[in-house]
């Protein structure tokens, strides 16, 4: 303060704050001192300077005071944003942890359930596709928010995490719906052996190359043959519809099966056919009996699996009617190299 009316002294010749000051004259007439009695406009100047220098100093003073120390309430708002910026950084660390389950839940949906369901995996391009950029979020920025990148992340991740999720559900629904359909599917696949084969002994040719029981040289063997007693029963393999029941030169008499689900089956050699074209048959249902008709050295059944279009081994088609020890000796057998019976 001091400085200060040293330094307004300075600039105006007269220290303002001595004003009051009182002053005598030397009155000769009266040869007495007499006080000075100021001027009404003097006192008005002396009053406005006063004022405004005060003004200014009260300015400053206040200027300086807010800048280095906070008031109670600047200092609640300060430790609230913290706060809040405390709470956003979490919220973000939490949000990439939600992101990462969800992905794993992504990565069984495509690679465990999609694949026993036969379903297409959900493109990545889909599953990554991005929600718009960060254009929606102009406003935020215009807003002037001073934490706009960690604000802007953070609603980024929300909303790329709503749209994953929102795929996801869509694809446990396809899921939930195959599911539904999978026990028909099941009872449409080619399950079970096509003739009673208590002690495996009736498979005698398996598929792939084998020798052909006529012309003695190596062919492909597009199927299995069960060899049995003549009149032994064939029995359907799945659920269908009889699609052909006919003679042809190779395989005799025989019968094929559409399943649906890209499935057929074709039973031949047959001694006598016991179903006829577009008739419904159920997994077990009498089809005909064991003959040796067409290319055929001994009674048998050659019995085919077609999977969309594709002669396909029907070793792997037994499952229902054999138990794991079984199973390893079927496919056991039927990779014997031997003759087939036609
Ligand atoms: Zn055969």
């Amino acid at each position: 303060m001091v400085i200060f009316a040293h330094y307004l002294k300075n600039l105006f010749g007269k220290n303002p704050f001595s004003m009051a000051k009182i002053k005598y004259y030397y009155n000769p007439d009266t040869c007495t001192y007499e006080k000075v009695k100021p001027q009404a406009s003097e006192i008005a100047l002396q009053v406005g300077i006063f004022s405004v220098l005060s003004l200014c100093l009260a300015v400053v003073i206040v200027y300086f005071y807010s800048s280095y120390y906070t008031t109670e309430k600047e200092q609640a708002l300060r430790e609230e944003n913290q706060e809040l910026l405390e709470h956003y950084n979490l919220l973000n660390k939490e949000l990439t942890e939600v992101t990462d389950i969800l992905k794993s839940l992504q990565q069984r949906d495509d690679n465990i359930y999609r694949v026993i369901f036969e379903a297409e995996p959900i493109p990545s391009s889909v599953r990554s596709a991005g929600s718009g950029g960060t254009d929606k979020y102009r406003e935020l920025l215009k807003k002037g928010l001073k934490k706009e990148k960690l604000i802007l992340n953070t609603k980024s991740k929300i909303d790329q995490l709503k749209k994953s999720l929102y795929i996801q559900t869509k694809s446990y629904d396809e899921l939930s719906k195959l599911i539904k359909n999978k026990n028909a599917m099941m009872a449409c696949m080619p399950a079970i052996q096509p003739v009673a084969n208590k002690g495996l002994a009736r498979l005698t040719s398996g598929f792939g190359l084998r020798i052909h029981p006529i012309y003695k040289v190596g062919q492909f063997h597009p199927g299995i043959d069960f060899a049995a007693p003549q009149g032994t029963p064939i029995y359907a393999t799945a659920d269908g519809v009889v699609e052909k029941a006919t003679y042809e030169g190779g395989y005799g008499n025989y019968v094929v099966i559409n399943h649906g689900y890209g499935y057929k089956t074709l039973y031949g050699h047959m001694s006598e056919m016991k179903s006829q074209v577009g008739q419904k048959v159920k997994r077990g249902e009498l089809i005909g009996l064991v003959g040796s008709t067409g290319f055929s050295t001994a009674p048998h059944v050659h019995y085919e699996v077609i999977y969309n279009g594709e002669q396909v081994n029907p070793v792997y088609y037994f499952f229902k009617d054999l138990s794991a020890d079984e199973y390893e000796k079927i496919l056991e057998i039927a990779s014997k190299e031997n003759q087939s019976l036609g």
